[in-house]
Protein backbone atom coordinates (compact mmCIF):
# COMPACT_ATOMS: atom_id res chain seq x y z
CA UNK A 1 0.00 0.00 0.00
CA UNK A 2 1.48 3.63 -0.85
CA UNK A 3 1.08 5.48 2.75
CA UNK A 4 2.18 9.13 3.53
CA UNK A 5 3.19 10.09 6.58
CA UNK A 6 3.74 13.96 7.11
CA UNK A 7 5.76 15.36 10.30
CA UNK A 8 8.77 12.77 10.39
CA UNK A 9 9.52 12.99 14.13
CA UNK A 10 9.61 10.40 16.82
CA UNK A 11 5.93 9.27 16.22
CA UNK A 12 6.05 9.78 12.28
CA UNK A 13 9.33 8.28 11.63
CA UNK A 14 8.48 5.70 14.28
CA UNK A 15 5.52 4.36 12.49
CA UNK A 16 7.53 4.95 8.99
CA UNK A 17 10.08 2.72 9.52
CA UNK A 18 7.59 -0.02 10.90
CA UNK A 19 5.51 0.07 7.95
CA UNK A 20 8.15 0.41 5.58
CA UNK A 21 9.66 -2.66 6.83
CA UNK A 22 6.31 -4.63 6.43
CA UNK A 23 6.58 -3.64 2.61
CA UNK A 24 4.76 -0.87 2.29
CA UNK A 25 5.79 2.11 0.46
CA UNK A 26 5.89 5.40 2.03
CA UNK A 27 6.12 8.63 1.30
CA UNK A 28 7.54 11.38 4.30
CA UNK A 29 6.72 15.14 4.27
CA UNK A 30 8.57 17.38 6.34
CA UNK A 31 9.11 20.94 6.14
CA UNK A 32 12.84 20.69 5.88
CA UNK A 33 15.00 19.54 3.66
CA UNK A 34 17.39 18.14 6.20
CA UNK A 35 14.84 15.77 7.15
CA UNK A 36 14.21 14.62 4.04
CA UNK A 37 17.51 14.05 3.55
CA UNK A 38 18.05 11.96 6.77
CA UNK A 39 15.08 10.08 6.86
CA UNK A 40 16.01 8.88 2.88
CA UNK A 41 19.82 8.08 4.27
CA UNK A 42 18.15 6.08 7.31
CA UNK A 43 15.75 4.58 5.08
CA UNK A 44 13.00 5.60 7.16
CA UNK A 45 11.10 5.98 3.87
CA UNK A 46 11.12 5.34 -0.23
CA UNK A 47 10.39 9.21 -1.32
CA UNK A 48 10.89 12.36 0.83
CA UNK A 49 9.86 15.91 0.23
CA UNK A 50 8.97 18.84 1.07
CA UNK A 51 6.35 19.24 -1.04
CA UNK A 52 2.98 17.41 -0.49
CA UNK A 53 2.37 17.08 -4.11
CA UNK A 54 3.94 13.35 -3.46
CA UNK A 55 0.87 12.42 -1.61
CA UNK A 56 -1.08 12.30 -4.40
CA UNK A 57 -1.22 8.29 -4.91
CA UNK A 58 -1.43 7.36 -1.25
CA UNK A 59 -4.12 5.67 0.07
CA UNK A 60 -3.78 6.51 4.28
CA UNK A 61 -1.88 9.54 5.10
CA UNK A 62 -0.63 9.62 8.76
CA UNK A 63 -0.39 13.42 10.53
CA UNK A 64 2.15 12.88 12.33
CA UNK A 65 3.02 17.29 13.56
CA UNK A 66 2.30 18.69 16.66
CA UNK A 67 -1.42 19.22 17.68
CA UNK A 68 -1.45 22.57 17.04
CA UNK A 69 -0.10 21.38 13.30
CA UNK A 70 -2.64 19.09 12.60
CA UNK A 71 -5.96 21.07 10.88
CA UNK A 72 -3.30 23.51 9.04
CA UNK A 73 -1.25 20.49 7.98
CA UNK A 74 -4.28 18.47 6.28
CA UNK A 75 -5.49 22.37 4.75
CA UNK A 76 -2.19 22.15 3.03
CA UNK A 77 -2.48 18.47 1.52
CA UNK A 78 -5.72 18.07 0.76
CA UNK A 79 -5.54 19.41 -2.85
CA UNK A 80 -3.05 17.37 -3.75
CA UNK A 81 -4.93 13.86 -2.68
CA UNK A 82 -6.97 11.66 -4.31
CA UNK A 83 -10.67 11.69 -2.70
CA UNK A 84 -10.97 8.44 -0.90
CA UNK A 85 -7.70 8.38 0.94
CA UNK A 86 -7.88 8.45 4.17
CA UNK A 87 -6.39 10.37 6.94
CA UNK A 88 -5.43 9.95 10.59
CA UNK A 89 -3.75 11.97 13.16
CA UNK A 90 -1.55 10.81 15.78
CA UNK A 91 -2.27 13.55 18.37
CA UNK A 92 -2.72 12.90 21.97
CA UNK A 93 -5.79 14.33 22.57
CA UNK A 94 -8.68 13.50 19.88
CA UNK A 95 -11.78 15.73 20.53
CA UNK A 96 -10.64 19.47 19.39
CA UNK A 97 -8.41 17.70 16.53
CA UNK A 98 -11.64 15.17 15.36
CA UNK A 99 -13.77 18.41 15.49
CA UNK A 100 -11.69 20.55 13.43
CA UNK A 101 -10.82 17.68 11.06
CA UNK A 102 -13.29 16.05 10.24
CA UNK A 103 -15.21 18.53 8.86
CA UNK A 104 -12.21 19.18 6.44
CA UNK A 105 -12.10 15.76 5.05
CA UNK A 106 -14.76 13.37 5.41
CA UNK A 107 -12.54 10.33 5.30
CA UNK A 108 -10.89 11.36 8.58
CA UNK A 109 -10.21 9.11 11.20
CA UNK A 110 -8.95 10.64 14.62
CA UNK A 111 -6.14 8.44 15.97
CA UNK A 112 -3.76 7.77 19.13
CA UNK A 113 -1.45 5.73 19.35
CA UNK A 114 -0.03 5.80 22.80
CA UNK A 115 3.38 5.06 22.79
CA UNK A 116 6.76 7.37 23.13
CA UNK A 117 9.79 8.11 24.87
CA UNK A 118 11.33 11.24 26.12
CA UNK A 119 12.97 12.60 22.92
CA UNK A 120 11.98 13.91 19.74
CA UNK A 121 12.92 14.47 16.26
CA UNK A 122 13.79 12.21 13.19
CA UNK A 123 17.15 11.00 14.99
CA UNK A 124 14.26 9.07 17.81
CA UNK A 125 12.78 7.78 15.18
CA UNK A 126 13.11 3.78 16.31
CA UNK A 127 11.44 0.16 15.23
CA UNK A 128 9.06 -1.31 16.95
CA UNK A 129 7.69 1.32 18.92
CA UNK A 130 3.98 0.38 19.27
CA UNK A 131 4.92 -3.22 20.27
CA UNK A 132 2.04 -4.23 22.76
CA UNK A 133 1.13 -0.29 22.85
CA UNK A 134 -2.50 0.60 22.74
CA UNK A 135 -3.85 2.38 19.81
CA UNK A 136 -7.04 4.51 20.04
CA UNK A 137 -9.35 5.43 17.22
CA UNK A 138 -11.61 7.94 17.76
CA UNK A 139 -14.47 7.36 14.74
CA UNK A 140 -17.52 9.40 15.48
CA UNK A 141 -21.05 9.28 13.97
CA UNK A 142 -20.13 10.14 10.23
CA UNK A 143 -16.65 7.82 9.55
CA UNK A 144 -16.79 5.22 7.34
CA UNK A 145 -16.53 1.94 9.03
CA UNK A 146 -14.34 0.50 6.58
CA UNK A 147 -11.86 3.53 7.55
CA UNK A 148 -11.58 2.53 10.99
CA UNK A 149 -11.56 -1.45 10.03
CA UNK A 150 -8.35 -0.15 7.96
CA UNK A 151 -6.77 1.51 10.56
CA UNK A 152 -7.38 -1.33 13.06
CA UNK A 153 -5.65 -3.69 10.82
CA UNK A 154 -2.29 -1.07 10.97
CA UNK A 155 -2.64 -0.87 14.44
CA UNK A 156 -2.61 -4.49 14.61
CA UNK A 157 0.02 -5.34 12.04
CA UNK A 158 2.29 -3.07 14.67
CA UNK A 159 1.50 -5.23 17.02
CA UNK A 160 -0.13 -2.97 18.89
CA UNK A 161 -3.82 -3.03 20.88
CA UNK A 162 -6.05 -1.02 19.03
CA UNK A 163 -9.40 0.18 21.00
CA UNK A 164 -12.21 2.37 19.68
CA UNK A 165 -13.78 4.90 21.80
CA UNK A 166 -15.39 8.64 21.73
CA UNK A 167 -12.42 10.95 21.62
CA UNK A 168 -14.56 13.49 24.70
CA UNK A 169 -13.95 9.68 26.41
CA UNK A 170 -10.38 9.24 25.25
CA UNK A 171 -9.73 12.64 26.29
CA UNK A 172 -11.16 12.02 29.62
CA UNK A 173 -9.49 8.95 30.60
CA UNK A 174 -6.45 10.26 29.06
CA UNK A 175 -6.52 13.63 31.89
CA UNK A 176 -6.55 10.86 34.80
CA UNK A 177 -3.32 8.56 33.25
CA UNK A 178 -1.15 10.93 31.84
CA UNK A 179 -2.06 14.60 31.47
CA UNK A 180 -3.12 15.18 35.58
CA UNK A 181 0.07 13.27 36.17
CA UNK A 182 2.15 15.84 34.73
CA UNK A 183 0.89 18.76 36.72
CA UNK A 184 0.58 16.62 40.14
CA UNK A 185 4.60 15.34 39.47
CA UNK A 186 5.58 18.89 38.53
CA UNK A 187 3.89 20.71 41.29
CA UNK A 188 5.56 18.26 43.90
CA UNK A 189 8.93 19.57 42.47
CA UNK A 190 8.05 23.38 42.80
CA UNK A 191 6.91 22.30 46.56
CA UNK A 192 10.21 20.91 47.59
CA UNK A 193 12.06 23.73 45.65
CA UNK A 194 10.31 26.09 48.02
CA UNK A 195 12.07 24.84 51.37
CA UNK A 196 15.06 26.72 53.15
CA UNK A 197 18.35 26.50 50.90
CA UNK A 198 19.81 23.94 53.44
CA UNK A 199 16.81 21.57 53.42
CA UNK A 200 17.02 21.63 50.02
CA UNK A 201 20.84 20.86 49.92
CA UNK A 202 20.09 17.27 51.57
CA UNK A 203 17.03 16.56 50.05
CA UNK A 204 18.84 16.48 46.75
CA UNK A 205 21.57 14.15 48.33
CA UNK A 206 18.91 12.45 49.44
CA UNK A 207 16.56 11.89 46.63
CA UNK A 208 16.39 8.36 44.85
CA UNK A 209 13.70 6.52 43.36
CA UNK A 210 10.71 7.57 45.28
CA UNK A 211 11.28 10.66 44.04
CA UNK A 212 12.74 9.88 40.69
CA UNK A 213 9.25 7.95 40.13
CA UNK A 214 7.13 10.48 41.15
CA UNK A 215 8.81 13.65 39.48
CA UNK A 216 9.57 11.90 36.26
CA UNK A 217 6.58 13.09 34.09
CA UNK A 218 6.91 16.40 35.50
CA UNK A 219 10.20 17.11 34.78
CA UNK A 220 10.03 16.34 31.20
CA UNK A 221 9.52 18.37 28.69
CA UNK A 222 7.37 21.57 28.84
CA UNK A 223 6.36 21.65 25.85
CA UNK A 224 4.19 18.62 26.08
CA UNK A 225 3.07 20.03 29.60
CA UNK A 226 1.26 23.12 27.85
CA UNK A 227 0.08 20.70 24.95
CA UNK A 228 -1.87 18.91 27.33
CA UNK A 229 -3.05 21.62 29.40
CA UNK A 230 -4.31 23.89 26.24
CA UNK A 231 -5.76 21.19 23.89
CA UNK A 232 -7.35 19.27 26.98
CA UNK A 233 -8.01 22.06 29.30
CA UNK A 234 -11.48 21.19 30.61
CA UNK A 235 -10.88 17.43 30.92
CA UNK A 236 -7.77 18.44 32.78
CA UNK A 237 -9.12 21.20 35.10
CA UNK A 238 -11.71 18.56 36.01
CA UNK A 239 -9.34 15.94 37.44
CA UNK A 240 -7.35 18.70 39.03
CA UNK A 241 -10.18 19.74 40.97
CA UNK A 242 -10.55 15.86 41.97
CA UNK A 243 -7.24 15.25 42.66
CA UNK A 244 -7.31 18.93 44.98
CA UNK A 245 -10.15 17.02 46.82
CA UNK A 246 -8.57 13.90 47.39
CA UNK A 247 -5.84 16.07 48.44
CA UNK A 248 -7.65 17.98 50.67
CA UNK A 249 -9.21 14.96 52.52
CA UNK A 250 -5.80 13.18 53.18
CA UNK A 251 -4.67 16.56 54.76
CA UNK A 252 -7.52 16.55 56.84
CA UNK A 253 -6.92 12.55 57.70
CA UNK A 254 -3.54 13.70 59.03
CA UNK A 255 -4.46 16.81 60.75
CA UNK A 256 -6.97 14.59 62.63
CA UNK A 257 -4.91 11.48 63.82
CA UNK A 258 -7.05 9.81 61.64
CA UNK A 259 -5.25 6.54 60.67
CA UNK A 260 -8.17 4.41 60.31
CA UNK A 261 -9.52 6.40 57.56
CA UNK A 262 -5.75 7.02 56.03
CA UNK A 263 -5.48 3.55 56.31
CA UNK A 264 -8.14 2.56 54.55
CA UNK A 265 -7.56 4.94 51.77
CA UNK A 266 -4.01 3.73 51.43
CA UNK A 267 -5.26 -0.27 50.77
CA UNK A 268 -7.99 0.80 48.50
CA UNK A 269 -5.34 2.47 46.72
CA UNK A 270 -2.67 -0.45 46.39
CA UNK A 271 -5.24 -2.99 45.26
CA UNK A 272 -6.64 -0.57 42.50
CA UNK A 273 -3.11 0.51 40.61
CA UNK A 274 -1.46 -3.09 39.81
CA UNK A 275 -5.30 -2.43 37.85
CA UNK A 276 -3.95 0.50 35.63
CA UNK A 277 -0.39 -1.26 34.72
CA UNK A 278 -1.69 -5.09 34.07
P1 LIG B 1 8.29 15.27 17.21
O1 LIG B 1 9.28 14.19 17.37
O2 LIG B 1 8.67 16.66 17.56
O3 LIG B 1 7.80 15.23 15.69
C1 LIG B 1 6.90 16.14 15.14
C2 LIG B 1 7.39 16.53 13.77
O4 LIG B 1 6.45 17.43 13.17
C3 LIG B 1 8.71 17.28 13.85
O5 LIG B 1 9.78 16.40 13.65
C4 LIG B 1 8.61 18.31 12.74
O6 LIG B 1 9.28 17.83 11.59
C5 LIG B 1 7.12 18.42 12.43
N1 LIG B 1 6.62 19.71 12.85
C6 LIG B 1 6.91 20.40 13.99
N2 LIG B 1 6.22 21.55 14.04
C7 LIG B 1 5.49 21.59 12.92
C8 LIG B 1 4.60 22.54 12.39
N3 LIG B 1 4.32 23.67 13.04
N4 LIG B 1 4.02 22.26 11.20
C9 LIG B 1 4.30 21.12 10.52
N5 LIG B 1 5.14 20.19 10.98
C10 LIG B 1 5.73 20.43 12.15
O7 LIG B 1 6.96 14.97 18.01
P2 LIG B 1 6.27 13.55 18.28
O8 LIG B 1 6.58 13.13 19.66
O9 LIG B 1 6.52 12.63 17.15
O10 LIG B 1 4.75 14.02 18.32
C11 LIG B 1 4.00 14.12 17.13
C12 LIG B 1 2.53 13.93 17.46
O11 LIG B 1 2.39 12.68 18.11
C13 LIG B 1 1.95 14.98 18.41
O12 LIG B 1 0.69 15.38 17.91
C14 LIG B 1 1.81 14.25 19.74
O13 LIG B 1 0.68 14.70 20.46
C15 LIG B 1 1.63 12.82 19.29
N6 LIG B 1 2.09 11.81 20.23
C16 LIG B 1 3.30 11.95 20.86
C17 LIG B 1 3.72 10.95 21.74
C18 LIG B 1 5.05 11.05 22.46
O14 LIG B 1 5.22 10.41 23.49
N7 LIG B 1 5.99 11.81 21.98
C19 LIG B 1 2.93 9.83 21.96
C20 LIG B 1 1.73 9.70 21.25
C21 LIG B 1 1.32 10.71 20.39
P3 LIG B 1 10.01 18.81 10.58
O15 LIG B 1 10.61 19.94 11.41
O16 LIG B 1 11.00 17.97 9.92
O17 LIG B 1 8.94 19.29 9.63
Amino acid sequence: MKIGIVGLGLIGGSLAIDLRSQGHQIFGISRKEITCKIALERKIVDLASTNSNILNETEIVFVCTPIKAIAPTIEQIIPHLHSQTIITDVGSVKQPVVETCSQLWANFVGGHPMAGTAESGIEAAQSNLFVDASYVFTPDKNTSPEAVERLKAIALSLNAVPYICDAKIHDRAVSWISHLPVMVSTSLITSCLSDEPEILQLAKQLASSGFRDTSRVGGGNPELGIMMAKYNRAELLRSLVKYRQSLDKVITLIEAENWDNLEQILQTNQQARPKFLN
